[in-house]
């Protein structure tokens, strides 16, 4: 966290040079470039970026291999399906400066509290925010929450990426792969809505969601869209009810660090 804030330090600095004439601007970077890193001194280079929409977004979290020799969390939380730059995530290392910010954090902690010791009451939460807000930093923290809370199995994966993989599996398979979602004790749904919107994806969707919804198992969920989108999927009633009116709502709406190298 210290390295993300002196790197984001560092960036202000220079656009201040920048703006002051006392610095030429850099060319920009590109995704032909590669992602940012920065050096942990005992395990070296760790990613701290990556490209996305043809622009670099930063995440926080620490080198992932000290994440994991902390307390063996990272692990568990790169096995439930995290990526591995982001296993390091939690509230504690999330940077939140706007009230905005620190509602959003509240609200999931006030969900995963819940959600671990009486799942069936808090059936899920909605994260709304563009890529670079920090919704895949808060719900990789709730998932690490949950489990240390003792909540049981989590899964963490992309709508689209639960998609390819159920048309991937042959078709005898196809069953036990949903299945792993669907009976995970908490599954972390991201990116809602960036999926190819056929039928057919709504409907395994669709499905996924009501089977958690019906077997009473919260589910995260992650998208640009706004909470309205899950009454597709759902229909009114059980959105109403699995977001708790809307209550089980957290807007990520700021800037990214990268566009106003200031956190939430
Ligand atoms: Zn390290």
């Amino acid at each position: 966290m210290e390295r993300i804030s002196s790197l984001l330090e560092g960036f202000r600095e220079a656009q201040a040079k920048i703006a002051r004439g006392e610095r030429k601007p850099r060319p920009e970077r590109t995704e032909a470039d590669g992602p940012t890193f920065l050096e942990c001194e005992t395990h070296g280079p760790y990613q701290v970026s990556r490209w996305k929409d043809g622009r670099e977004w930063f995440f926080a979290g620490g080198c992932p291999k000290c994440a994991r020799g902390e307390d063996d969390m990272g692990s568990r939380l790169i096995e439930a399906g995290a990526e591995e730059a982001l296993a390091g995530c939690s509230f504690v290392n999330f940077k939140a400066k706007s009230e905005r910010g620190k509602n959003a954090v509240s609200r999931c902690q006030r969900f995963v509290e819940m959600a671990s010791r009486i799942p069936s009451e808090c059936l899920g939460i909605f994260l709304e925010g563009n890529i670079g807000a920090g919704k895949s930093h808060l719900s990789v923290a709730i998932a690490r929450e949950f489990i240390a809370k003792g909540g049981g199995s989590v899964r963490i994966v992309e709508a689209g990426k639960y998609l390819s993989g159920l048309w991937d599996a042959p078709f005898e398979a196809k069953e036990s792969y949903k299945e792993r979602f669907v009976c995970a004790r908490l599954l972390v749904l991201e990116e809602l809505g960036r999926h190819a919107n056929t039928e057919a994806s709504m409907v395994e969707l669709s499905s996924l969601i009501n089977s958690r919804y019906a077997r009473g198992r919260p589910t995260v969920f992650t998208s640009n869209m706004s909470s309205k989108a899950l009454v597709g999927f759902l229909g009114e009633a059980a959105a109403d009810r699995m977001t708790q009116k809307g209550n089980m709502y957290a807007a990520l709406k700021w800037d990214s660090y990268r566009q106003t190298g200031r956190a939430a």
